[in-house]
């Protein structure tokens, strides 16, 4: 049976970071769920499939097909023999992803892709709702956190590092705050944080530290 880590949490709380180096520490895969998501959406924008409309969006969720390939440490999606790269991390798709992530098929479809994973070895997978819905009974569960001002500039600092956009901070916290505020209140597998998940604050800590307090947590067997 594959071991898997769940990191779940708000937008730029650090999850990312976290996963990966928790996951070169172990061995294990990283597992990126978000990524799943905006391919969903960013295919329904490729093909003109209204966001809005719950039934449009359920229509086409079983006809995008997502490749997942393991290598150096990750697992990387392919859509037609591509990674989608930087085309998934837009304005454009943060504006739209919590809205078709809150479709029920989608769900179940990205869902059954990240169960389908632990086929590969052991995981370490972050997301919104890995430690309540896709992987409830590991014994390895967290809740990562920060405030909404160290997320919005961690966010707007990666944005720009990236190249991606040159978004005001200001205009980077209200993206942010209105997907939490989907996130947080839709029907199916809402971002809570469930009883029994350690809940870890990085305001004020190095990614080192955060890294440290996971691992400390884990069952002693798999360290
Ligand atoms: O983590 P990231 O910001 O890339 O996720 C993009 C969107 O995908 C989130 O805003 C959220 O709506 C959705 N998501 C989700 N469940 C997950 C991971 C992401 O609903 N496990």
């Amino acid at each position: 049976m594959a071991r898997v880590i769940a990191i779940d949490g708000p937008s730029g709380a650090g999850k990312s970071s976290v996963s990966r180096q928790v996951g070169s520490r172990l061995g294990f895969l990283h597992v990126d769920s978000g990524a799943l998501y905006r391919i969903m959406t960013w295919q329904c924008l490729e093909n003109g499939v209204d966001t809005s409309s719950e039934d449009a969006v359920a229509a086409f969720a079983g006809k995008v097909k997502i490749e997942c390939v393991p290598e150096d440490g990750r697992i990387k999606y392919l859509v037609r023999g591509e990674e989608p790269g930087n085309r998934i991390r837009t304005p454009d798709i943060n504006a739209h992803a919590s809205q078709v992530a809150t479709v029920k098929a989608v769900r179940d479809r990205v869902t059954a892709i990240l169960r389908s994973l632990a086929a590969f070895g052991d995981l370490v997978v972050e997301g919104r709702d890995i430690t309540t819905a896709v992987f409830p009974d590991t014994p390895a569960r967290f809740y990562l956190t920060a405030s909404a001002e160290v997320r919005a500039a961690r966010r707007q600092k990666e944005e720009v590092e990236k190249g991606i956009a040159r978004q005001s901070a200001e205009a980077v916290k209200a993206s942010l705050l209105a997907r939490d505020r989907i996130d947080s209140t839709r029907k199916y597998a809402p971002l809570v944080k469930a009883d029994g998940v350690m809940e870890i604050d990085s305001s004020e800590l190095s990614l080192d530290q955060v890294v440290e307090a996971v691992l400390a947590a884990l069952p002693s067997a798999w360290c």
